[in-house]
């Protein structure tokens, strides 16, 4: 029974008694299927991760896609804990942030000092009212 191998570069079967077996100095063995694989991977010497025709490249790419399936489908709240982890090692950013909580608490300081100064005066008016 004659074994079915499979292209080295292309990932695509390769036929009983068709194809090339290309053995490299170094004693490494690649088969082909067809001289466009070889040419590719020999004279050319692409890569096939990266070359788009070729089974190694297809996988990847579905590999990536899922990858980028999941980082979308993550909730936006775990993307700002990250971004919040960041602004906080930095000390420049960090004394920023408290200038900012400084501001709405001196505002809020001033409120309630304005509003018992507007009370004080509506009474002294009814009294002098009243006096009239
Ligand atoms: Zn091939």
């Amino acid at each position: 029974m004659a074994e079915i191998r499979k292209c080295s570069f292309c990932g695509g079967d390769i036929e009983p008694g068709t194809g090339k077996m290309y053995v490299k100095k170094d004693g490494t063995v690649y088969n082909f299927d067809t001289s466009k694989c070889q040419k590719n991977m020999i004279e050319l010497k692409r890569v096939a991760r990266t070359t788009e025709w070729t089974e190694k490249a297809k996988t990847e790419k579905r590999a990536r896609l899922k990858a980028a399936e999941k980082a979308s489908d993550k909730p936006a709240d775990a993307k700002e804990e990250k971004k919040s982890a960041k602004t906080a090692v930095k000390p420049k950013a960090k004394a920023a942030a408290e200038k900012a909580a400084e501001k709405p608490a001196e505002k809020a300081a001033e409120k309630p000092a304005a509003k018992p100064e507007a009370k004080a005066e509506k009474p002294a008016e009814k009294a002098a009212e009243k006096k009239e």
